[in-house]
């Protein structure tokens, strides 16, 4: 799968290249009141980030400290994999099958993979980009909320397009720190990829993400092990637009994309359970292609974050945060669902669905 790789080099433009123009954009105010206080930034990050779209270090004092508040020795004993450079994962019948690695057998080990019925769990990866500046503007018009699994590295590159985003009340989600496959990371590898980018929400947004998407899918036991001590719920999709081979020089056309979602709304009266879909927030193309299919799906079915579907109101590590959910949520017209308000409650301990993996 050339694809792959493809999309990690193009990861890299889209977050490096255009940082100054992204900052501009970005900088435009905002179509929605703020709905989250988040804190004051200056502009200047106070802690120190690896390099962009590099693997993350491990040899900092930050990930020592981090390390060290894990237990590493419980975790499944697997090896990391090994991508060749077209972007494939080596050896696969090698992987032994009680790693229950999503690349190889698409096995799902308490993963979030859908949402209710009729229910759409409204994903964008890869954020935040030069491009999520319109994005947010056309959710902002019906006041629609969603996941937005964010890169590190593209987070301090962006970081008002971010602080935009989590003010609005979208739910901000982790997406590692340079986009590799987790399961080619060694333990501490995978460790500071997701703890960078959680320290720069928090510093940026006063928040900590609680849900994670592997990019690629790819996820095994050993990742799974380690991002429940991180106090993380790990979400696939079932169903994949693969708007992001639009990229320039890619092998999927917009015709397509629109095709697909037109299948998944003609679809919709007969499925016992909803969707999580898989969209991106990578390039002018795939921005566009979800604001042209969003107004169909949200006729269709009740759109909304990941953690809404699943009535998680409190998504974050501060459980003073609320955001609301399916079954808190206020429906408007044409079944979209309205914004998932959120709103400063009094620190009600509210433990989250934390998934217990039996590992
Ligand atoms: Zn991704």
């Amino acid at each position: 799968m050339l694809i792959k790789l493809s999309l990690i080099s193009l990861v890299t433009l889209a977050s490096a290249a255009p940082s100054t123009t992204t900052s501009t954009s970005a900088a435009s105010t905002p179509t929605a009141a703020p709905l989250l206080p988040i804190p004051a930034f200056s502009g200047t990050f106070a802690n120190a980030y690896p390099p962009v779209d590099k693997t993350a270090p491990t040899d900092t004092p930050l990930v020592k400290q981090w390390l060290a508040e894990l237990n590493l020795t419980a975790m499944p004993d697997f090896p990391p994999t090994k991508f060749n450079s077209g972007g494939d994962l080596e050896n696969p019948n090698s992987v032994p099958a009680d790693t229950c690695d999503w690349t190889v057998t698409n096995c799902i080990n308490k993963d979030i993979t859908n949402c209710p019925k009729r229910t759409w769990g409204l994903t964008y990866d890869d954020g935040p980009t030069e491009f999520s500046p319109q994005l947010y503007d056309f959710l902002d018009t019906t006041d629609q909320k969603a996941t937005l699994f964010y890169i590190g590295s593209n987070v301090v590159t962006n970081w008002q397009a971010a602080r935009r985003a989590c003010a609005a009340g979208y739910h901000i989600a982790v997406h590692t720190w340079s986009h590799n496959p987790s399961t080619t990371l060694t333990n501490e590898q995978f460790v500071a990829e997701i703890k960078y980018t959680e320290l720069a929400i928090k510093e940026l947004c006063g928040i900590t993400p609680t849900y994670f998407r592997p990019p690629y899918g790819d996820i095994d036991n050993r990742i799974r092990g380690l991002l429940v001590q991180m106090g993380y719920t790990s979400v696939i999709w079932d169903i994949d637009t693969n708007d992001w081979m639009m990229a320039p020089g890619g092998t999927r056309t917009e015709a397509q994309v629109d095709a697909a979602f037109d299948q998944w709304v003609a679809g919709a009266a007969n499925l016992t359970e909803g969707h999580v879909c898989l969209e991106h927030e990578l390039y002018q193309n795939t921005v566009n292609a979800a604001i042209k299919n969003l107004p169909k799906i949200q006729l269709t079915w009740k759109a909304m974050p990941v953690a809404a579907c699943v009535n998680d109101a409190h998504p974050y590590q501060e459980k003073n945060i609320t955001l609301a959910t399916l079954d808190g949520a206020q429906t408007g017209s044409g079944a979209a669902v309205k914004s998932l308000s959120a709103s400063v409650v009094a620190a009600a301990a509210v433990a989250i669905a934390a998934a217990s993996f039996g590992l």
